[in-house]
């Protein structure tokens, strides 16, 4: 028997800070649920292609379906909410990544829930804040060096994260974003084939309160 097509090379895993998507101009809302905790939110689970390139809205045959993670909708609201505007439970945001992304990894996680469950599980192996915290860098409106966060995040990981900066309303540079590599099967993290193409951070970047 053929093994099942391989359309992607790995993920790219990426948890979002909330204080940074919030302090910005465009401003955020928080959840219908509440403001979420102060700690890094999942953003997604994207297939990617060693060349950089990466495929997108792959099966319109499987629009999300949150009866099928029901058991996981408690979780989802506290480690993968949405603070995109006008507030929402979530669904939005769920739906917007699994059409977009995981309809493209159905080779490897074919439900639903099996998707949403690896990205959960990814979740609890790194957890960012504490490491980051463990190295004294914390969510207090002072400045890191870029490598002194992508330092302590590899010591603790084992891999060499990308971050992913945005600004603030003042314009400073600030931690948004931190991409971790997985292999296909969504459970392993491994080091990244490539790293995201997009602008550089300062060497010293805004690490925001929320
Ligand atoms: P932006 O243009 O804001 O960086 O990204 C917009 C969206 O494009 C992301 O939320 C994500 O859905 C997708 N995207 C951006 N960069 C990458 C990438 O390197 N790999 C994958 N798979 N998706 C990406
Ligand atoms: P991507 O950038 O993954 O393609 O798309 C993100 C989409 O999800 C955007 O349409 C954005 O408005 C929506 N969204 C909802 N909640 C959030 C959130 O908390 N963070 C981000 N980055 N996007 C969110
Ligand atoms: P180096 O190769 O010396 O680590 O970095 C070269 C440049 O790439 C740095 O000046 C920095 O701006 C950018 N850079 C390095 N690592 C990252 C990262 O994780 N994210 C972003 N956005 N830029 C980075």
């Amino acid at each position: 028997v053929l093994c099942a097509a391989q359309d992607f090379d790995f993920f790219y895993f990426v948890q979002q800070w909330p204080g940074s998507y919030c302090d910005t101009k465009q401003s955020c809302c928080y959840p219908t649920t509440g403001k979420p905790a102060a700690d890094f939110g999942i953003h997604g689970l994207w297939p990617n292609n060693r060349n950089g390139s990466y495929p997108s809205n792959c099966n319109p045959n499987t629009p999300f379906d949150p009866s099928k993670i029901s058991d996981l909708k408690r979780t989802m609201q506290s480690v993968w909410p949405t603070l995109a505007c006008p507030s929402g439970d979530g669904t939005a945001f769920w739906s917007h990544e699994w059409e977009k992304h995981g309809t493209c990894s159905e080779s490897t996680l074919p439900r639903q829930h099996d998707y949403f469950s690896a990205a959960l599980n990814l979740k609890k192996q790194v957890d960012l804040l504490n490491i980051l915290q463990n190295a004294g860098i914390e969510p207090n409106g002072n400045f890191y060096s870029l490598n002194s966060i992508k330092g302590a995040v590899t010591a603790a990981s084992g891999f060499t994260p990308w971050i992913e900066c945005n600004v603030d309303e003042s314009g400073n540079g600030q931690l948004y974003q931190v991409y971790m590599c997985v292999d296909t099967s969504g459970f392993n993290f491994i080091g990244c084939p490539v790293f995201p193409k997009g602008r550089r951070c300062p060497s010293d970047i805004e690490f925001p309160s929320f």
